[in-house]
């Protein structure tokens, strides 16, 4: 998000930009452990306008920001086996559609066909959007850093940002472990430490850490694991919330864990892969004769209501919020960033941010607002 934010701003002749991060290299947060996948199949209007602005330019991206991003435009392959869920699709393929979204119905063999190796017993629909697929995050953030640094913008990373001065309800300067920096403007765009970023200038940001976890199978050689999809199809088991992807020779994938209360932990819970491999060989019987290779963990910068925060701060004036973005921030970076950068130069982004202001949660907690189920 920050990168994006840089890159964009930099666009509009906006370039005394200071990018700051913690660690040593760029991405190495929530984007440097995601799964890269990236779709139209959003069950919002604003969320699924994000994503088609958001994949116009990751389609681009090499052209106009400039660096590779290793986009495999194989689709995104929905399973439903209740009739409940296929009643939730129906609206959200004609929300899809009705913007321009080219989505499919298919049936179960269809399904199959699609990804060869998948046991797609029990599934009564699917859908399917050929334009989804599945990017590289880290080609992405480069992308955009290098291309903001190429016109001007500085990144300064192993810099930690302690506090936030603010004057008169106004953002005065930022302090980090490298000294102070004067500003009137600030972008919090720290994934799932949005919150602490916030509070260092008072603003309530709800955004909460959540680990999730991402395993790799490999074959039993260097050959590509078989029995498992040639293409990079992303399959999800909407019941189970179970998906994969092939990633090189081998198969990335996860599972939500129910059991995740906030923290910010990144530490492998091993004894949660039995339950995964318990639906995965039951979807992907092949994976019953691989080994997993390795898994990490990483964390979902989660909303109350599982969508992004977009736009100024109430309450503290030169304060901007690009979090909570609830794990699908990595696809939808480009075209957030944009949109930020629009609202701090006082463009018109030509998009309708309310869905995304901070201050919805209030209206929600007092049982106005529409809540939004991603
Ligand atoms: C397992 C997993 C799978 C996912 N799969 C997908 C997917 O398929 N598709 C998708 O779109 N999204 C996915 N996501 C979500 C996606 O990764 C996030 O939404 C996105 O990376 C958020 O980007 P960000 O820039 O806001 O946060 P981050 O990438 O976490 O960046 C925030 C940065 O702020 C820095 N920082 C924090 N505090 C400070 C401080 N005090 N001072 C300086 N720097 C600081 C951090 O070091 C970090 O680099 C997944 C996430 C996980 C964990």
């Amino acid at each position: 998000m920050g990168a994006s934010v840089a890159y964009h701003l930099a666009r509009l002749g906006v370039t005394d930009v200071v990018l700051l991060e913690r660690e040593k290299m760029l991405g190495t947060g929530s984007t440097g452990r995601n799964a890269g996948g990236v779709r139209h199949q959003f069950s919002n209007e604003a969320n699924i306008k994000l994503s088609i602005e958001s994949i116009g330019l990751i389609e681009r991206f090499a052209d106009e920001v400039g660096h590779p991003v290793d986009f495999h435009q194989d689709g995104y392959l929905f399973l439903l086996s209740t009739p409940a869920s296929v009643e939730t699709f129906s609206r959200n393929v004609a929300l899809q559609r009705g913007l321009g979204v080219d989505v499919r119905w298919l049936d179960a063999g269809d399904a199959a066909r699609l990804a060869p190796g998948l046991n797609a017993a029990g599934v009564i629909a699917a859908t399917f959007c050929q334009r989804d697929g599945v990017a590289d995050p880290n080609g992405v953030t480069m992308g955009f850093a290098k291309a903001a640094q190429a016109m001007g913008v500085t990144v300064e990373r192993d810099v930690e940002v302690t506090g936030i001065r603010v004057a008169a309800g106004r953002v005065a300067a930022v302090e980090t472990t490298r000294g102070t920096l004067d500003t009137r403007i600030v972008v919090n765009a720290a994934g799932p430490y949005a919150r602490s970023i916030g509070a260092m200038a008072g603003a309530d940001v709800p955004v909460d850490p959540i680990r999730r976890h991402i395993f790799i199978a490999a074959g039993q050689s260097s050959a590509r694991l078989s029995g498992i999809p040639s293409s990079h199809i992303m399959v999800i088991d909407f019941e189970t919330t179970f998906y994969f992807h092939r990633e090189g020779a081998g198969l990335l994938f996860g599972m939500g864990d129910p059991r995740e209360t906030p923290t910010f932990d990144t530490t492998v819970q091993w004894d949660f892969l039995p339950q995964v491999i318990d639906v995965a060989v039951t979807r992907l019987p092949a994976l019953a004769d691989a080994s997993i290779s390795h898994a990490w963990a990483g964390l979902y910068e989660m909303s109350p209501d599982g969508n992004p925060i977009v736009g100024a701060a109430d309450g503290v004036d030169g304060l901007y919020l690009i979090n909570g973005f609830s794990g699908h921030g990595f696809q939808h970076s480009p075209a957030a960033g944009r949109i930020l950068a629009d609202v701090i130069t006082g463009r018109d982004p030509h998009f309708d941010l309310s869905p995304f202001a901070a201050g919805r949660f209030a209206r929600l907690a007092a049982g106005a607002g529409e809540r939004y189920v991603v």
